[in-house]
């Protein structure tokens, strides 16, 4: 349910920097922002800024999904898709969505709806049997750790905690994960195994890898223990919010000069180009661990969904078309982007009282309010009707060390719900700092 705020958001300030600012400042300004927060819970509101998942209008950019195969169900290699097989994919499929990745058809599997499911298997299969034949299985150690820059995906962080995966967080900074902390860390622990990435766009901070952190990841197959494998979620690859972004350096080139292609498994979906729900999901990775992956696959599939695959490969074509469908994707997007952004700007720059990123793409902006502030701000957000992302979500086993990240995820509310969200967080981010520097 929507709602609007009836009154007008700016208020009297009286507060220029807290940590400048006189006790009787904060007592003034305390009053107003307590007079505030109750005028907003009296609007009622039930509001939903977690998710991050397309709007309605992003889905309706691919309702021509449906009926595209018209009758034409046969793929480029004479195959039905109507029937059981082709465990790694269709060929058009391989090339399509190989190119997104950066790699090529006979280094790409694509699978079912879901990348995540991709990324799930691939650690059990990695744990529990072993990518190099079973003595290279994880498990065989009574210790598997890890790492995991953070804030980052909490889906990651859940499923290493569910395969009883020990989690490491290493700091996210502009550049990517820190690489010192990241290669000291391989160096000392060969019970380290692994490492979650999202090079572009990263969730949530929007951030993408420099060059030289993409080489030095790209090497940490030389520098770590055995069986090493980089967990590389390209989940935004072509998700830019305008047309001049940052470029990603090319991984696989990079693991072909290090000579550690085994050491990488990069993945993707159309999750957030066409239907969140019925998209396509794919993987790259080196020639000897997708026939490794593929035989543990065949236990659990005679094939994926080829129909949904060719279906996509005739909608989206080639990258050239997935470029311009994913500009009217940033179209919707860019405006709830700049809603949340200007005002974070107008009401909190200056004020020490947080700091944001400003992404170039992806589906996240990631704030830091100060240290131990930010499940209090999610609880007041709460108690009058808007709903952020659980503090502490973006860490491993949910726990900020500093209480202090909050992902703000703009892209399903409308327009009006993102402006309405947003105004009653910087309230909330106001009201809770300012009580924390009175206390
Ligand atoms: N990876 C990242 C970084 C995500 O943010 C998300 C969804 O938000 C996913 C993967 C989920 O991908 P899929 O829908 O392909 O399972």
């Amino acid at each position: 349910m929507g709602a609007k705020t009836s009154f007008s958001m700016v208020h009297e300030v009286h507060v220029v920097n807290i940590e400048q600012a006189s006790n009787s400042e904060l007592q003034a300004e305390l009053a107003a922002l307590q007079t505030k927060y109750s005028q907003l819970r009296s609007l009622g509101l039930k509001l939903d800024l977690t998710r991050g998942k397309p709007g309605s209008e992003q889905l309706n950019l691919s309702d021509a999904l449906d009926g595209i195969l018209q009758g034409d169900y046969t793929a480029s290699d004479g195959s039905d898709v109507r029937n059981y097989g082709g465990i790694d994919g269709l060929p058009e499929a391989k090339k399509l969505f190989g190119a997104m990745l950066g790699t090529s058809p006979e280094q790409t599997l694509i699978g079912g709806n879901s990348s995540l499911t991709l990324m799930y298997h691939t650690l059990e299969f990695a744990l529990t049997e072993g990518i190099a034949g079973s003595q290279s299985a994880w498990g065989n150690s009574d210790s598997v750790k890890f790492m995991c820059p953070s804030p980052g995906y909490d889906r990651h962080f859940a499923i290493c905690e569910h395969l009883g995966i020990e989690m490491i967080a290493v700091p996210m900074l502009d550049t990517g994960p820190d690489m010192d902390v990241v290669e000291g860390l391989v160096r000392e622990d060969d019970t380290i195994k692994g490492m979650w990435c999202v090079p572009r766009f990263s969730n949530p901070t929007g951030c993408v890898y420099s060059f030289d952190t993409v080489e030095r990841i790209a090497a940490l197959g030389k520098l770590a223990g055995e069986n090493f494998l980089v967990m590389w979620d390209n989940a935004y690859t072509v998700h830019a919010l305008s047309e001049t972004t940052s470029t990603l350096a090319p991984i696989s080139e990079l693991c072909a000069k290090h000579g550690t292609a085994d050491s990488v498994f990069q993945f993707g979906s159309t999750s957030k180009i066409t239907f969140a729900g019925s998209g396509v999901a794919f993987l790259s990775s080196s020639e000897r661990n997708l026939s490794a992956l593929k035989a543990h696959l065949a236990f659990q599939t005679i094939g994926p969904d080829k129909v949904n695959q060719l279906r996509h490969v005739r909608f989206l074509q080639n990258l050239e078309t997935v470029f311009s469908h994913m500009a009217k994707h940033a179209n919707i997007l860019q405006p709830r982007f700049n809603s949340v952004l200007k005002t974070l700007d107008a009401e909190l720059s200056g004020m020490g009282m947080g700091s944001w990123t400003r992404p170039e793409g992806g589906y996240f902006i990631s704030f830091d309010a100060g240290p131990g502030l930010a499940k209090k701000i999610v609880q007041l957000a709460d108690d009058i009707g808007v709903k952020l992302t659980p503090a502490g979500a973006t860490y491993p086993y949910g726990d900020d060390p500093q209480d202090s990240n909050i992902r703000l995820a703009p892209s399903f509310p409308s327009l009006e719900d993102v402006q309405a969200c947003v105004d009653v967080f910087v309230v909330c981010v106001k009201l809770a700092s300012v009580q924390q520097k009175l206390s």
